[in-house]
């Protein structure tokens, strides 16, 4: 096992927590990154290469070095992935990732399977009549999405009236674009998905936070939802995951309406934010599941259960440079016992993820109760 090279497309902080997956088990992971990335700030060896991970050339010379090759992020070259997957084994497959990474082509896949998601229409064109068209179809509000590149709500525009056309227009006209029903949500929530060579197995269902459409909190498992809904969570996710080809995790994100129906809100063919908490939550982390089922090293159902009730908290970036290791310094005198993580990234900017905190307590209870201090802090900080 430790004899096998991983190829990673991406060093940011997913990669960088899958490096350290797989520093435990003493497996070489090869980055194609900028120097100086996350990932590669641990992981010191000769095998690394430096550029842009959308560059083919890269990657195929990435390629010749690993024995399989993976993304922390499915914004890469697929055309690239296509062809070096005669050579090397590509997880998960070129055609995964080819389908997820435009947001609209995902979505007609998951409904060509009967996956239910939010409705969905591709944009002709980017023009005020377009949109007035999408009102007349889907109603107000609705949300304008660019079909590709898209993280974090960079990509997204709630559109409430025809008032907001223009800005909607100015924000992301562009871009391909598609609008998408409203999801009236009670709750979004989250599954992580490993898709094995014997098929998929589930994390358990947790409850995500946005903020600005960019991830706040996870709590895992979800709060307030019942037995029978946390199961139906899992079951979709794993249908969905289902409907794609290759090996490794996914994250699952949902939209749980009122009458406790669920739809599919989106899927990232990879370690996922509201997948951090398995870190120091669960048996083995998404990250563990991850490398375990790309090089098919067993994994079992019972090691993604969640020990002990978990909140997870992002530190995003604020106006100063410095915020995001204040928010981890105040976090850390608070004496909570949280596990901070920060990812390397240098200066703070507004809205960047620069580092999370789990904690884990007997009852989720208690972990909120420890969490509110942390919340205090942030909020103090961001202002
Ligand atoms: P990520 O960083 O998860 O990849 P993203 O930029 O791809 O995010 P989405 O997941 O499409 O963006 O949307 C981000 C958030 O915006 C959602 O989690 C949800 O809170 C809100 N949102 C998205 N689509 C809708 C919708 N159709 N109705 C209501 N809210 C929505
Ligand atoms: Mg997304
Ligand atoms: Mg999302």
């Amino acid at each position: 096992m430790d004899k096998k090279v991983v190829g990673l497309l991406g060093g940011g902080q997913l990669g960088r927590m899958f490096v350290e997956a797989a520093n435990r088990l003493n497996i070489q992971v090869n980055i194609l990154d900028a120097a100086k990335s996350p990932a590669k700030q641990i992981s010191s060896h000769e095998g690394h290469f430096e550029g842009s991970f959308k560059d083919p050339e890269a990657i195929e010379k990435l390629s010749k070095t690993c024995d399989v090759v993976t993304v922390e992020i499915e914004h890469v070259d697929t055309q690239i992935l296509e062809k070096i997957s005669s050579q090397v084994a590509v997880e998960p497959s070129w055609k995964t990732i080819r389908m997820i990474q435009d947001k609209y082509a995902q979505k007609e896949h998951l409904q060509e399977y009967n996956v239910a998601t939010a409705q969905s229409i591709p944009l002709a064109g980017a023009t005020t009549e377009d949109l007035e068209k999408v009102g007349e179809q889907i109603g107000f509000p609705f949300m304008l999405k660019s079909r590709t590149e898209a993280y974090d709500g960079r990509g997204n525009f709630p559109v409430k009236s025809s008032a907001d056309f223009d800005a909607a227009l100015k924000a992301l006209g562009s871009r391909p674009l598609y609008a998408e029903k409203w999801a009236n949500f009670k709750a979004e929530l989250a599954v992580m998905v490993v898709k094995t060579k014997d098929g998929v197995l589930a994390y358990p269902t947790v409850e995500t936070v946005h903020e600005d459409s960019i991830c706040k909190l996870v709590y895992a498992p979800a709060r307030n939802v019942s037995k029978k809904v946390l199961e139906q969570a899992q079951e979709l996710a794993k249908k969905a995951v289902a409907c794609f080809w290759g090996k490794g995790v996914f994250g699952v994100e949902m939209f749980l309406l009122d009458d406790d129906s669920l739809l599919i809100n989106e899927i990232a063919p990879r370690p996922h934010n509201s997948g951090h908490y398995t870190i120091e939550a669960c048996p083995i982390s998404q990250y563990d599941a991850h490398l375990r089922s790309i090089l098919d090293i067993p994994i079992q159902q019972s090691e993604l259960r969640i020990r002990e009730p978990s909140i997870m908290l992002n530190i995003l970036g604020a106006s100063t440079p410095e915020s995001a290791v204040q928010i981890a310094e105040r976090s850390i005198a608070a004496g909570v016992g949280a596990s901070i993580h920060l990812y390397g990234k240098g200066d703070s900017r507004a809205n960047r993820k620069m580092g999370h905190m789990t904690l884990t307590a007997p009852t989720m209870r208690e972990a909120e109760k420890a969490m509110q201090p942390l919340l205090d802090i942030t909020d103090d900080v961001r202002g």
